[in-house]
């Protein structure tokens, strides 16, 4: 392979830094931006679905990355009102998946396991305390301007991958529309402290009610950290600062008691329906939440930008080393974009009105019954669970 300017890629969120191992392994060089000094440890993904692991083998983060959390195959949906629990797991889909568990790890975990990897390619570079400010394409490369503590600073990249969120700035530079909508309500996610177990409640509690709809997860099974998510939902026009004075009436609703409660941290965050109105524009492509956000019920939202990531790194790189033309990026940027505009957002958008918005006696009656099946039909089961993998765009050019 000639030597090339560094692929540049803007933020080290997990879809930025999973972006920088693939490539860094295959090869190419890689420069990250990362606005702030480190990894930030704020409540957000903890879930990844069974269908990611293999990607994550993949790139070589696996057994690091159960190392640090733990695989878990069952879930509850409980109707608050009635107390009906309905339990399903992965183990209807063991025979016909390499990997059939959920992995449960914070995703600023991720982050570092694959940071520690990423650390064996010295031809990959992260620079923290860098934000991106503006960046310029011309036919060879793309030339970023990036903020830094001793001021600022231009970097050249063959190539430019926006991995900075949902307020994805490399995204507003090109003038690409986020198109789609942002929900009246707020989520807060808390990470908090509480025998969950001993009380009775199973390791993923989808509970179902109009009001204090919530979904209750173990994040940690070391027992050193002994924190669940619990995320619930308010309406959005509800004062951010009183967050705080407003959730004890949530938790205390649901949970049968607060001895052992302990608050670890929480943050309240709108969401968000939307996709950029293109994942291309000529030598920068968008990925993760740069490229599409979704509310984050039913964990799709990084699961997308995973399967955005193991198809892009592997696209670039055979682009980079002339293996592939380039046409082959456009197929990403409108494969990516479909499954999200077809698949990922309907599927989420009715993930949170069952968990959240169940104030249609028929229409949550209708929904029962089909999570029922799951319980009785293993056949629905398995059907239910494979929906995660049609989300993976498969192989473009058979390299893997
Ligand atoms: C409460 C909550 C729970 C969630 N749970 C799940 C779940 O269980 N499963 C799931 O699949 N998804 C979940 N999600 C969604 C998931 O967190 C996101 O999809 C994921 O963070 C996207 O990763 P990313 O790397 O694309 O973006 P981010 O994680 O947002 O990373 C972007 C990075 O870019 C940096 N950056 C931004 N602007 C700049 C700039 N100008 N210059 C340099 N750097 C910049 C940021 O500092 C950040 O480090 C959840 C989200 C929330 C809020």
């Amino acid at each position: 392979m000639t030597q090339h300017d560094p692929v540049l890629i803007v933020g080290a969120g997990p879809v930025g830094i999973l972006n920088a191992l693939g490539l860094a392994q295959a090869g190419v060089p890689v420069t990250v931006l990362e606005r702030n000094d480190g990894v930030v440890p704020s409540p957000r993904a903890m879930v990844y679905h069974w269908s990611v692991l293999d990607g994550l083998e993949r790139l070589d983060v696996y057994d690091q990355a159960v190392a640090r959390g733990f695989l878990k195959q069952d879930y509850t949906y409980k109707v608050h009102r009635t107390g009906e629990e309905i339990r399903y797991g992965l183990r209807s889909i063991e025979r016909l998946v390499k990997h059939p568990y959920n992995l449960h790890l914070g995703q600023h975990v991720l982050v570092e396991v694959a940071l520690e990897a990423l650390a064996d390619h010295p031809h990959a570079k992260v620079l923290w305390g860098h934000k991106l400010v503006s960046l310029e394409q011309d036919a060879d490369g793309v030339t970023a301007v990036a903020a830094a503590a001793d001021g600022e600073r231009t970097l050249r990249g063959s190539w430019l991958i926006g991995a900075d969120g949902a307020r994805s700035r490399v995204r507003e530079s090109l003038g690409i529309e986020f198109e789609g909508i942002t929900w009246p309500e707020r989520f807060v996610a808390t990470n908090i402290r509480y025998p969950f177990e001993e009380k009775g409640f199973s390791q993923t509690t989808m509970l179902i009610d109009d009001v204090y709809g919530a979904i209750i997860s173990k994040i940690d099974n070391s027992g050193e950290t002994g924190l669940w998510r619990y995320t619930y939902c308010e309406d959005a026009s509800l004062p951010e600062e009183g967050v705080l004075d407003r959730m004890p009436a949530f938790l205390e609703e649901v949970l049968p008691d607060t001895e052992g409660f302990e608050l670890d941290s929480y943050s309240p965050y709108r969401m968000h329906q939307r996709a950029a109105s293109r994942f291309r524009d000529g030598r920068v492509l968008l990925a993760g939440d740069a490229a599409h956000a979704t509310n984050p019920t039913g964990g799709l939202g990084l699961t997308s930008g995973l399967f955005d990531t193991f198809i892009l790194q592997e696209v670039l790189a055979a682009v980079i080393k002339g293996e592939a033309d380039e046409g082959i990026l456009d197929d990403y940027a409108r494969e990516r974009r479909r499954v999200f505009v077809e698949q990922v957002n309907p599927a989420a958008s009715n993930n949170k009105r069952l968990v959240y918005h169940s104030s249609d006696p028929e229409r949550l009656e209708r929904d029962l019954a089909e999570l029922r099946t799951l319980e009785s039909d293993e056949e629905a089961a398995v059907r239910r669970l494979l929906f995660t993998k049609s989300l993976e765009t498969p192989s473009l050019i058979g390299a893997w």
